[in-house]
């Protein structure tokens, strides 16, 4: 029996983008918990509703199997970066290229979706017999998976394969390697004083900390991956004033341990001394969140088999490195092969362009059937 057709697929998507689901918006979070919960259990899975604090929505734990351990780990998240109102101001629509843009379309309310049609059809095609599968999504990926990362390094280690489900990039490519991720809090306290009468007797934060900022993205390294960002900087109260306190966020990207070790390194070597006469100082806290997501031999292979059923599939597509973060880096530093893009081809995530190519949606969903059924089965 044939399970998905596009026009359902985009039913349930229109219902799903046309409502607020941030981060820090848990009733939404916990409305397309409700939803794939109920798509679930009508079809058999097992769904667990785990709340992992009140701040953010719940995780959603869906099994075919009773046991606590599985072949294959498939992770999604709930959740986007977008406010309140967005929904609104934004909601779906699909042009006449069949091009779909809305609030977390394909970051990634399609994505999970599209697994849920995997899932679905295999199921219907008696391909999930005997298998265990684990399909985790969390409701706050977007904040670095703060309170559901314990959760998913739990399960995860009881997986032995792991696909994230985010989408394919807008040239079809997938993921093999994303960087880790670090990120710091800076805080410069120096000597208040009035800009215009005595100067000389304040020790400016605001100084200190710009010449931090150059120090900082001096430790850039692009062509070997590494990236240091401040992202966000405060600081003063008048034009007038000698400002005595400020503060800094840095963003760092990182393909090797060596290099997160360089860049902490370098951080606080930065602390030992001040730029400022008057000795204004940064001190700072924070460090690395998402470790690397690096292939494993066993990655690769997999890797090279899914390219082989993208060939027979006719789909054509290349393994590529990102800088930006997913929870793959959490299942892969453990140990388990991961992989990631495994969605539909969709782009512009995190900005007002956001969007999925729906002629994507069934070739990539068949994609996703081959890897699932491979893994499964022939991988046990
Ligand atoms: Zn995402």
């Amino acid at each position: 029996m044939k399970i998905f057709n596009l026009a359902d697929y985009l039913n349930d998507l229109k219902y799903l983008v046309n409502f607020d689901n941030g981060s820090y918006t848990p009733a939404g979070t916990a409305k397309v918990a409700e939803f794939f919960s109920e798509k679930f259990r009508a079809a058999g899975w097992h769904v667990e509703r785990i709340g992992v604090g009140d701040a953010v929505g719940p995780c959603l734990k869906i099994t075919n199997c009773p046991d606590d351990a599985y072949e294959l780990l498939l992770l999604g998240h709930m959740d986007t970066v977008f406010p309140k109102g967005t929904a609104a101001q934004r909601p779906y629509k699909i042009d006449g290229n069949g091009i779909v843009t809305g609030v977390g379309v394909s970051d990634m309310k399609g994505c999970i979706l599209l697994s849920y049609y995997a899932l679905l059809e295999l199921q219907s095609a008696n391909k999930l017999n005997n298998t265990r599968i684990c399909f985790l999504l969390n409701s706050d990926e977007e904040i670095s998976s703060i309170y559901s990362r314990s959760l998913i390094e739990e399960i995860a280690k009881k997986c032995k394969y792991a696909l994230v489900i985010e989408a394919a990039r807008k040239n079809g490519d997938m993921v093999k390697l994303r960087s880790g991720v670090g990120h710091y809090k800076l805080t410069a306290t120096g000597v208040a004083a009035h800009a215009g009468v005595n100067p000389q007797d304040g020790s400016s934060a605001l100084n200190e900390l710009a010449h931090w900022i150059i120090k900082l993205h001096q430790l850039s390294n692009y062509a070997i991956g590494t990236s240091v960002n401040v992202g966000i900087v405060n600081g003063g109260s008048a034009v007038n004033v000698v400002t005595d306190h400020a503060t800094a966020e840095v963003d760092v990207r990182f393909r090797t341990l060596k290099e997160a070790a360089r860049i902490e390194a370098a951080i606080q070597a930065l602390t030992e001394q001040s730029f400022t006469a008057g000795g204004a100082k940064v001190t700072y806290e924070g460090g690395i969140n998402r470790p690397v997501m690096l292939p494993s031999k066993e990655t690769l292979e997999l890797c090279d088999t899914i390219s082989q059923f993208g060939k027979e599939l006719n789909i054509d597509f290349n393994w590529v490195e990102t800088g930006g973060g997913s929870d793959g880096n959490l299942t892969a530093a453990l140990g388990i092969p991961t992989l990631d893009g495994m969605g539909p081809i969709g782009a512009g995530g995190h900005s007002t362009k956001e969007w999925l190519d729906t002629n994507s949606v069934e070739p990539r969903l068949k994609l996703q059937m081959r890897a699932i059924d491979y893994i499964v089965h022939s991988l046990k």
